[in-house]
């Protein structure tokens, strides 16, 4: 066989030689050297060094040997070959880009989108179940609400109108406060037998106890009734007949009367 592959002495580059011929030549570095010995160190690279030294310029008259280099998939003794030619050339790459370099803006908008988003959902998920907390008591309370119309003797309008009641309203931060419409003259008692109700319904709902002083601190309620309104605000020993605030029928449903009949008057005299 005549054409072999080989291995240049001098720096490691992959030659095809004629094995024929006694002496070889290197393209790259221009060595020439025995065939045998650059066919030899390609057949076994192993422990090969490889000096790297300046070859003579020769007179391009000369005729040079054949040597053709070689792109040959020859992956597993091109890297003993690399590693031999570079084993002591460890040239530190000052300015390689790494991929983490390429990749950081995108990484920090990528952090920027997480956080903002973890923040909204740390926002949404306390605020919503808190709401969706005390819609559900709120609910819970209106369902049972009836019970304490009737021990206080109220009368009171429950139907519901778009999923509203007409005649009365549970609201604040703990469903702590109600307001309602009696059709009839309520006097204070009753309105001390509907706050206890409320209260009761209510520290049923979130689970208080009587003694708590929750059960009854912070619950306002409001009665508007034809003789007035009456409101009740409970203390942590609850409130009876002497905390009832009283306030007479307001003047203003009468002056917005007598705005309505003077407008009468004025667009009837036109
Ligand atoms: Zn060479």
């Amino acid at each position: 066989m005549a054409t072999e592959q080989g291995i240049c002495k001098n720096c490691g580059s992959l030659l095809v030689v004629d094995s024929r011929d006694e002496l070889c030549e290197c393209l790259f570095c221009d060595c020439v050297f025995p065939s045998a010995e650059a066919i030899e160190i390609f057949n076994n690279p192993d422990g090969v060094e490889f000096p790297n030294l300046p070859q003579p310029k020769r007179d391009t008259k000369v005729q040079r040997h054949v040597a053709t280099p070689v792109f040959e998939d020859i992956v597993e003794k091109a890297v003993k070959v690399d590693k031999a030619v570079n084993k002591d050339a460890k040239v530190e790459k000052l300015f390689e880009i790494s991929p983490d370099d390429i990749k950081a803006p995108a990484k920090v908008k990528r952090n920027v989108v997480i956080i903002t988003a973890a923040s909204i959902l740390l926002i949404l998920g306390i605020s919503i179940p808190l709401s969706v907390i005390r819609h559900n008591h709120g609910s819970n309370i209106s369902d049972n609400i009836a019970v304490c119309f009737e021990r206080s003797n109220l009368s009171v309008d429950t139907a519901d109108e778009d999923g509203y009641s007409t005649g009365y309203k549970i609201w604040g931060q703990e469903n702590n406060k109600l307001a309602l419409v009696s059709s009839k003259d309520v006097e204070k008692e009753q309105v001390v037998n509907a706050f206890n109700a409320f209260c009761e319904i209510r520290g049923e709902e979130y689970g208080y106890a009587v003694d708590e002083a929750r059960y009854y601190k912070g619950v306002v309620l409001t009665v508007y009734a034809p003789n007035g309104k009456f409101t009740i605000k409970g203390s942590k020993d609850g409130a009876g007949v002497d905390q009832v605030e009283f306030d007479a029928p307001e003047p203003v449903e009468s002056e917005s009367a007598a705005a309505e009949s003077t407008t009468e008057g004025t667009s009837t005299a036109q």
